[in-house]
């Protein structure tokens, strides 16, 4: 490293030092969003990417939609440090985040989980929401995953019309019922016999990927798999 970089680096982070999103403590040398010691308690997703038409993901949409293939990067825990990242990607603009997952966790076993996908979807935000925000909390995980593989980025292939509030304390049924409607697709050619890869922060009941999932393959897509950045087992 340049004299001049490392220069700017000390005045920079000795300004504005950077702190550990879980445990607050400050980043040391080669450390980055999380300490290392946090970073140590992240609990990865049990199951292989290589071999992923048969796992947790896919067992829980059996019925509801067919998938290809599904997985994830961690699982979430309440007061967890992938809660802590999930939190600063969301609600504090942290965007990084969405690189550094790529840039720690896409190693080459996973990337091979990409090769037969064609298109990647994020759940997409309501405009209001959206705004309110300012980005789609996937979009730098695709973006970077993009800049890796062969899967194009879809950002704006599939529109919200629907403002939908929490699915978690909803009956089934009353999640189906809300969930109706919720998206379209403005460019139907753009998803015409792709293999579609779903992109969600994190995986809880399901009821908004099944139904994104299920407007996708009504509106001629090939196949859909999932991918989260942390899932509730
Ligand atoms: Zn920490």
């Amino acid at each position: 490293m340049h004299n001049i970089t490392k220069l700017f680096d000390f005045i920079f982070y000795g300004l504005f030092p950077k702190t550990c999103v879980h445990c607050d403590s400050l980043l040391k040398e080669g450390e980055e969003t999380l300490c290392f010691k946090c970073q140590f308690t992240i609990i990865s997703y049990p199951f292989s990417w290589g071999i992923s038409d048969k796992n947790y993901i896919t067992n829980k949409f059996q019925f509801r939609m067919p998938l290809k293939k599904a997985a994830s990067f961690f699982v979430f825990e309440n007061t967890s440090a992938v809660q802590s990242l999930i939190h600063d990607l969301k609600y504090k603009g942290n965007q990084n985040i969405g690189k550094w997952i790529t840039d720690f966790y896409l190693d080459h076993d996973k990337k091979t989980f990409f090769e037969d996908l064609d298109l990647m979807i994020p759940v997409p935000l309501h405009p209001k929401r959206y705004k309110e925000r300012g980005y789609n909390q996937v979009d730098v995980l695709c973006q970077s995953i993009s800049g890796i593989t062969c899967v194009e980025y879809g950002k704006d292939a599939v529109k919200r019309m629907k403002y939908t509030t929490s699915q978690t304390k909803k009956t089934r049924e009353q999640r189906l019922k809300s969930m109706e409607e919720v998206f379209a697709i403005p460019d139907k050619k753009m998803i015409l016999d792709k293999n579609i890869l779903i992109v969600d922060d994190v995986l809880t009941t399901g009821a908004t990927v099944e139904s994104l999932g299920n407007t996708l393959m009504k509106n001629g897509a090939k196949s859909i798999s999932i991918l989260s950045i942390a899932v509730k087992m």
